[in-house]
């Protein structure tokens, strides 16, 4: 338990870190972050084409539209009130999954794992969704057992969706609430009165859908400790299987929407942290786990299982528990993972089409990774997962002596050790309870991309 962190001998330590530790720095999603992919892609082998053709694949769809823009959003969305778009949007989507399809071994792999997201999946007509289904169920082969989820917007979900998304499988599900309280929803250009996030969970819960996961972020315009307590209190009351809790990304050099939001006040980082330790303490009394940096899970949820065996994995979605599987990207903007490299579709409707229709996969940036890249990224996703670092472990799996070969990155760690976010011997780094909170700034001490760009990134905290 955390409530630890709210007393308030701790609270003014917690603001001196806060005031410290606060610098632009990647969330770690990938490594490198996608930041320095590049245009140059000729050198990118083709797609899982180092990987078993009988190893498991998992597939991410991005479907861009949004019936309105949400002023602090930083996805690609398109913004458009007309649902036949979507028409167009799926055509060139199943052209997409021909070209990677043909004459190659992704159609045999198993897959174990599909997830919608966006912008709004259910942005989707119930048609258009089992039409994307039908074609994915032909040109690939689904395992049993496959997690199918969802991205879900309360304020425009039915249940004529809701059933189709279960009739197409679909048995997790994710929907985003932010904040409950009015002037932070005025403030954001979101009105989502909770009625609609009340009856979004009794849809899916009596269609079936057998895990629930619960969006909010902290950092937001207005918000304040009482107003958040009332937004978490509520969250937990629809007893979701997962909750997430994103530190709002003010980047409005990236989203220029997002300098709607400087109208109002913006919390520092010392009240960001507030907010957040506030909204862990209250989280995890209610009985849910804090499985790292922005997500929690009731005790009995496969991502605490994951976490205590030291399995959890991070990928583009969060956290997650299907280990070391290729994840190939489709639609706009949407990123495959192999074990060699990362690369990008193009972010533009027009180009997506016109790439498509002239018979190219539409990749726009990728990053083709070296043999020191991937040792990186794995003492980076370690940590980031498990908050511990066993040298000999990852000696062994890496092939060089880490406390050697890394020397230099373990000295700077030196001020995490005074500032009690991390403890060090010979033999391993343990990140401690407080220092969860700077997860990224420790990990960043292995990023040998990072740039002093302060436009790069959002802050850590
Ligand atoms: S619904 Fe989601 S993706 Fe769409 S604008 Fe709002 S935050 Fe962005």
């Amino acid at each position: 338990m955390n409530t630890h962190l709210r007393s308030p001998s701790i609270r003014p330590q917690l603001a001196a870190l806060a005031r410290k530790y606060s610098r632009p720095g990647p969330r770690y999603t990938s490594y490198p972050p996608a930041n320095h992919f590049s245009n140059d892609i000729h050198n990118l082998r083709p797609f899982s084409s180092n990987t078993k053709p009988t190893a498991p694949l998992s597939l991410y769809f991005h479907i861009p539209f949004c019936k309105s823009l949400c002023w602090y959003c930083g996805c690609h969305t398109f913004i458009t009130q007309n649902s036949t778009i979507a028409d167009k949007y799926l055509d060139d989507v199943h052209k997409e999954i021909a070209l990677h399809t043909q004459d190659s071994a992704l159609k045999t792999r198993p897959v174990i794992q599909i997830h919608l997201g966006g912008g709004t999946p259910n942005f989707l007509t119930p048609a258009q969704i089992h039409r994307l289904n039908d074609r994915v169920r032909t040109a690939f082969t689904i395992a049993t057992d496959a997690e199918i989820s969802v991205e879900l917007d309360p304020r425009t979900l039915d249940v004529d969706k809701v059933s189709a998304f279960k009739a197409c499988g679909f048995n997790r599900a994710s929907f985003g609430i932010q904040d409950c309280n009015p002037d932070v929803q005025k403030a954001i250009h979101r009105i989502q009165p909770h009625a609609q996030n009340i009856a979004a969970i009794e849809m899916l819960r009596t269609a079936g859908m057998s895990s629930l996961n619960v969006d909010l972020i902290y950092g937001l315009p207005l918000q304040t400790p009482e107003s958040f307590a009332e937004t978490i209190a509520s969250a937990i009351a629809l007893q979701p299987d997962r909750l997430t809790l994103f530190s709002y990304a003010h980047v409005p050099w990236m989203k220029p929407s997002q300098k709607q939001l400087e109208k109002s006040a913006l919390p520092d980082a010392e009240a960001k942290l507030d907010l957040f330790t506030q909204a862990v303490a209250q989280i995890e009394s209610a009985g849910y786990c804090y499985i790292g940096m922005d997500h929690f899970a009731r005790v009995d949820d496969e991502l605490v299982k994951a976490r205590t065996s030291g399995t959890l994995q991070r990928n583009f979605q969060g956290y997650s528990t299907r280990a070391g599987s290729d994840i190939l990207g489709l639609g706009v903007s949407s990123i495959s993972q192999d074990q060699d490299s990362y690369r990008q579709n193009v972010k533009d409707l027009k180009c997506y089409t016109t790439q498509l229709d002239a018979g190219t996969l539409p990749v726009e940036r990728g990053y083709a990774l070296s043999d020191e890249d991937k040792r990186r990224r794995t003492l980076i996703m370690e940590l980031m997962c498990n908050l511990h670092l066993d040298f000999r472990i990852h000696s062994n799996r890496l092939g060089v002596n880490i406390p050697e070969y890394y020397a230099a990155e373990i000295a700077q760690l030196k001020s995490f050790v005074e500032d009690g976010l991390l403890t060090q011997n010979d033999h391993c780094i343990q990140i401690t309870d407080t220092g969860r909170f700077f997860i990224r700034n420790i990990a960043m001490a292995f990023d040998s991309h990072l740039r002093t760009n302060e436009q790069a990134h959002s802050k850590t905290v």
